[in-house]
């Protein structure tokens, strides 16, 4: 079987120790190619070349316009080549093609904002009380380690290595163990854009060994992390040895707030999206539907029936909606909370089942009710495709609901009421929300969290914060 490659100083390069790992095809059960795994000298050799590349210059000091071209060029590349990137994230991810399709096109907007960002990134001038003139310049970082999840592996890559490459930075990418292919050809992609060698390295391999020695490593200027809230803890502490910059994605518990005035068909139709997309593995995922009381019965039947008819099957089907979870142990999780769950006193009104016809990792989209929010299947984040509806009276109470978790990502509101939406969008102590819509989050807006879903704001102009550094220079005029 054909190994697919570190990329390294500006080539595909096998790992120092020859090592290699199976992928695992999450729809199938069956191991579908072979990555090389990175290890301790690999990360010793990629932050070196990194650095030397940023210290030389090549890249950083490139006209901010050069940068753009590059970064333009390789959006237009990533879309040449959709249909083929798409087919290898569904095969690798388990995502239904059509999902997988709209994230390399994602994908490929993110490289064109910022490919016409990098020219607008720019300092100030300040009126100071001596005489001269004050003025602040936006410098890159310096290397820059990415780290990231096995959910949306093409996407959230992407939102750290554009603008932290507009910006000027060399970067070192740590892609999740199961779903590293993506962004080794992403990587391709920008060398054949014109990235200079050494720009970018990108390091498959276990997070234990690979991401905690690319986070220890004193030439590594700037982490970017986005998982799980536990393993965020870890890398924060790590970086206080260092004093490294970090950003930190983290987990989510999302609300998603129905109002007894909301088009409930509507709502109906964007909430299971909203929560099954992507087989519930979403840090924005609204597992959580607190819906008013007085519709409480009559949404429950008309979110039964609605998911009911979720098309749930093989990745690389057209029809498809909602394809496997990524790994075994992901769906035992998923497994594991609903028998917590019904042993806490929630009910299972839909789903909970697994085809008996498949060796894939596919469990059957599945509702839970008579759920308190106190339960844990209510605090913890699942990340599959489990929702659990909840019942409130009133608007207050629905906000108390809404912000009684330790997450603080995301969340919906559904009402017809102007200012009853402004009140609770207000109230939610979280970074990303949506009214009348799921869809919270935007290429050209800042998203992030509050609380233990981390700090820092991707995407938007708001990331230049994360991958650039203020100087202030001041000029005497005497
Ligand atoms: P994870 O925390 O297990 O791993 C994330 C990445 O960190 C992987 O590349 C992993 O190999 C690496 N890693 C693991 N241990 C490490 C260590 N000690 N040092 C350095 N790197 C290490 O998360 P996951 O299971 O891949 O993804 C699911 C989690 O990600 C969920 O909690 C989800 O909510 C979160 N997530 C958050 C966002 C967001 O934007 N807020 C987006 C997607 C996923």
């Amino acid at each position: 079987m054909e190994v697919e490659q570190l990329v390294l100083g500006g080539e595909r390069v096998p790992a120092v120790g020859e090592k290699t790992s199976a992928l695992i095809e999450p729809a199938t059960g069956k191991i579908f190619v072979e990555v090389a795994e990175a290890g301790a000298e690999d990360v010793e050799r990629a932050v070196r070349v990194a650095y030397q590349t940023f210290e030389e210059s090549s890249w950083s000091r490139l006209s901010a316009t050069g940068r753009g071209r590059i970064l333009l060029k390789a959006a237009t590349l990533l879309r040449e080549r959709l249909e083929r990137m798409a087919i290898i994230e569904a095969r690798n991810a388990g995502k239904p093609i059509r999902d997988a399709r709209d994230e390399v096109a994602l994908a490929a907007a993110v490289f064109e904002y910022w490919g016409g960002a990098a020219n607008k990134i720019m300092g100030e001038t300040i009126p100071v009380q001596d005489n001269g003139l004050e003025m602040t310049l936006r410098e890159p970082v310096g290397v820059c380690a990415l780290i990231t999840p096995w959910n949306f592996p093409l996407v959230i890559a992407s939102w750290k290595i554009a603008p932290a490459l507009a910006c000027g930075n060399t970067v070192i990418v740590k892609p999740a163990q199961l779903t590293p292919l993506s962004v080794l050809l992403l990587a391709d992609i920008l060398m054949e854009a014109g990235l200079p060698s050494g720009v970018i390295s990108v390091l498959p391999g276990p997070g234990a060994a690979v991401g905690n020695a690319l986070v220890r490593h004193a030439l590594v200027s700037k982490v970017s992390f986005t998982g799980s809230t536990e393993v965020g803890a870890q890398i924060m502490r790590l970086c206080a040895d260092n004093i490294t910059r970090v950003s930190l994605e983290l987990g989510g518990k999302a609300a998603n707030i129905v109002f007894a005035d909301a088009d409930l068909q509507r709502c109906v139709n964007a909430s299971v999206f909203a929560v099954f997309g992507n087989c519930g593995q979403d840090c924005c995922a609204r597992s959580r539907l607190l819906v008013q009381r007085s519709v409480y019965e009559s949404f429950v039947e008309l979110f039964k029936a609605r998911t009911v008819a979720l098309r749930v099957g093989q990745p690389l089907n057209e029809q498809t909606e909602i394809g496997p979870l990524i790994s075994a142990g992901q769906r035992q999780r998923s497994l594991d909370y609903l028998a917590l769950a019904q042993q806490e006193g929630a009910e299972v009104v839909v789903g909970g089942g697994m085809p008996s016809d498949s060796d894939g990792y596919f469990l059957q989209p599945t509702i839970l009710t008579q759920v308190d929010n106190r339960m844990r299947v209510a605090q913890e984040e699942i990340f599959g495709p489990v929702v659990g509806i909840i019942p409130f009276e009133s608007e207050e109470e629905a906000i108390r609901l809404a912000n009684d978790v330790a997450y603080g990502l995301s969340g919906s509101v559904w009402t017809q009421n102007l200012g009853r939406a402004i009140r609770v969008a207000k109230g939610v102590r979280a970074g990303v929300l949506s009214v009348n819509s799921n869809h919270s989050v935007h290429t050209e807006a800042p998203f992030g969290g509050y609380k233990k879903s981390g700090f820092g704001r991707e995407m938007g102009m708001h990331a230049v914060q994360l991958y650039t550094e203020v100087k202030s220079i001041f000029f005497s005029q005497e």
